[in-house]
């Protein structure tokens, strides 16, 4: 299997995941260079997955859908580009012969969801939309801080070897909040560097694995005892998990 992050917009990915012959692509907010990579490696789209309903996942959707004829899956509870398959936690779609979990990840959203393969050429893979970044995690529009930490918790849970599919480019500028949230984390500094060496070379930062951002990212490290310390220094009253997480979420809002 081939796992291509496909640059859109300022920092979207549109990720597509081929085996030489037929594609999925996850969130195609725009369908130009979908169709141009199907093209250009000789694919036929086989399905569209989509986790939820912002414009910059879904906009490509209806074209490709017409296009291509492939079935589009989505959330249960948000309004996507129809007819799509409704999706809900415990649901499975087969796309290219794997089977994909759905998990649901309120937060961002009120129906987010995610995708989940246990067995990609024998590694887990995770198509987690705006849910969680390398190095963060998706703004709070619909959801509370305590669905957010529940759905980050739930990805978390997932093996460590699990590569990790964002849909925005935004960790060198989480990584910049992770440093001053958690500034004695060796491990971040150390990634950060990779990192920046990586978009010097206009590569991806992604995938991440879970493994990786249990390692770094501060909003799955909520627990730890340096985080705990800075959040309540913005709010001396965060005490419980779900405080110290909506505390860290909020200045990274205005950092
Ligand atoms: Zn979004
Ligand atoms: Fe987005």
């Amino acid at each position: 299997m081939y796992l291509i992050p496909i640059p859109a917009f300022t920092d979207n990915y549109l990720w597509l995941l081929h085996d030489g012959r037929r594609a999925l692509v996850v969130d195609p907010g725009d369908a130009g260079p979908v169709l141009e990579a199907l093209a250009q490696h000789g694919l036929t789209l086989a399905s569209i997955l989509v986790t939820h309903h912002h414009p910059d996942h879904t906009g490509g959707v209806a074209a490709l859908h017409e296009a291509t004829g492939a079935p589009v899956y989505g959330p249960a509870t948000e309004s996507i580009p129809e007819p799509f398959t409704p999706l809900k936690e415990g649901d499975t779609v087969q796309a290219l012969g794997l089977d994909f979990q759905v998990l649901d990840v309120p937060g961002h959203t009120a129906g987010h969801i995610a995708f989940y393969a246990p067995d990609v050429d024998g590694q887990p893979l995770l198509f987690c939309g705006d849910t969680l970044f390398s190095g963060g995690c998706g703004r709070l529009f619909e959801g509370t801080p305590a669905q957010m930490l529940a759905s980050l918790d739930k990805l978390a849970a997932l093996p460590g070897s699990t590569r990790v599919c964002c849909t925005h480019e935004y960790t060198l500028a989480n990584l910049r909040f992770a440093l001053a949230a958690e500034p004695g984390n060796a491990e971040l500094a150390a990634y950060q560097a990779h990192c920046l060496r990586l978009r010097e070379q206009g590569l991806p930062t992604l995938p991440s694995t879970i493994a990786q951002e249990q390692l770094i990212n501060p909003f799955l490290r909520t627990r730890q005892a340096s985080l705990v310390a800075a959040a309540q220094r913005l709010d001396a009253s965060a005490h419980d998990d779900i405080a110290v997480f909506a505390a860290l979420r909020q200045w990274k809002n205005q950092f």
